[in-house]
């Protein structure tokens, strides 16, 4: 019998919407999900979603709401299925399981995984390092070829050929299918990795300046392309990177 399907009825929907309120408007003040316009007011509540205020906008002469442009918007279950739902997937919880815990359709969990996975990463893509950020560079070697499925050591029954070490020396490139991958890593713990086509101080640039706020320290080691970066005040640091 799943254990938490009755964890829901605990939630109370007044605290769910309190927190969502609060997490939605913590590092910005209130304002019109439409036009952005912070000219706003109460306008009163919903008698069909407990906890839920109303505001009015005077931008766009319209209403919303903490939930208006989110994913829990017009959803027909409560924001207590949603935060279990979110509570369960950060555990690495199936979406099987997920659909047996909150009592729900398996293409229903299914769908919410997707949505919940694919609004956090579409957050984090806009989202710009900032403060003291290191850099680094790796080349990984693309596709699978000749190694076990699944990973991990197999014996091949003969010597390997080490096509491998048979790679031209210095920097790799996707035509030679072994991409350059750089790793912006802030200080406060923020991490953005970026797989380019090179390694050459136009794509640093441009990696740059998607990756990291202008302005910020940059830590990288002593490659030319690092130095030639724009816009960032440079370091050079010797630093462990860890992945
Ligand atoms: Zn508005």
């Amino acid at each position: 019998m799943p254990v938490l399907s009755y964890i829901h009825q605990l939630f109370d929907a007044e605290h769910c919407q309190a927190y969502i309120h609060t997490l939605r408007w913590k590092d910005r003040p209130l304002q019109c999900p439409r036009g952005q316009s912070q000219d706003v007011g109460p306008w009163g509540t919903y008698h069909y979603r407990p906890g839920c205020k109303r505001y009015w906008c005077n931008g766009c002469q319209r209403t919303f709401n903490d939930l208006t442009h989110t994913l829990l918007h017009q959803s027909r279950r409560s924001c207590a299925y949603w935060m279990l739902a979110t509570f369960l997937l950060c555990l690495s919880c199936s979406s099987r399981r997920i659909a047996r815990e909150l009592g729900v359709h398996s293409r229903t969990s299914y769908r919410w995984c997707w949505w919940l996975r694919n609004t956090a990463v579409s957050y984090e893509t806009d989202r710009r390092l900032e403060g003291t950020v290191e850099a680094d560079d790796l080349y990984h070697t693309a596709g699978r070829k000749g190694q076990a499925q699944g990973g991990g050591k197999k014996s091949l029954g003969r010597r390997t050929r080490g096509r491998r070490k048979k790679r031209e020396p210095g920097r790799g490139h996707y035509d030679k299918d072994r991409p350059a991958i750089i790793a912006w890593v802030s200080r406060q713990g923020a991490v953005v990795i970026q797989a380019t086509r090179d390694f050459t101080v136009k794509t640093v640039q441009t990696a740059a300046n998607i990756a990291v706020q202008v302005g910020s320290r940059l830590y990288t080691d002593s490659a030319s392309s690092y130095r030639a970066a724009k816009d960032y005040v440079h370091h050079l640091g010797i630093f462990i990177f860890c992945v």
